[in-house]
């Protein structure tokens, strides 16, 4: 049985070119109703942990820099089958390649700078839900 929340961020540079609440606005339009949110940072070390299952990858370094370099906007969202739902809307990991109308198609600026993070499975939703959100912070 598939779950119900997924994890998101908004990725630093979708906030400094100022698509935040464009980005919010349409995870809503998507029927994903918020659970929890919250603006916040990474430091390099946390971007690192937050990371780890890709830490073989040659983009490791380059994407924890990046994620670590401003703002972020962290939040968990609910739906029937969220995870797969959340990445069927938000569209390809590469921007140029995601579907018209789709969030990183619209917000995205490169693969890296994305504009959003989505979970990739139910399991790792919880691990990166828990990353930042006590129960108390969930709604
Ligand atoms: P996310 O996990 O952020 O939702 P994803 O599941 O579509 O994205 P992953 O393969 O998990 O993609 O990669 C995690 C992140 O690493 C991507 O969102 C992107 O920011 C970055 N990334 C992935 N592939 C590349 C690449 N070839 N070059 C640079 N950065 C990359
Ligand atoms: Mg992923």
């Amino acid at each position: 049985m598939s779950g119900n929340i997924t994890f998101t961020m908004i990725k630093p540079t979708a906030i400094s070119k100022g698509y935040t609440g464009k980005i919010i606005d349409q995870v809503i339009r998507g029927g994903f109703r918020i659970k929890a949110m919250k603006y916040t940072r990474l430091s390099k070390k946390e971007a690192q942990r937050f990371y780890a299952v890709h830490k073989e990858r040659p983009f490791y370094e380059s994407l924890t820099t990046f994620m670590s370099s401003g703002p972020i906007v962290a939040a968990i969202l609910e739906k029937q089958n969220a995870v797969q739902a959340y990445r069927d809307y938000i569209g390809a990991t590469n921007p140029e390649e995601a579907e018209e109308g789709t969030i990183r198609k619209l917000y995205g600026t490169s693969i890296e700078a994305n504009a959003v993070h989505g979970s990739d499975s139910d399991e790792n939703a919880l691990v990166e839900s828990g990353f930042f959100f006590s129960e108390r912070e969930r709604y």
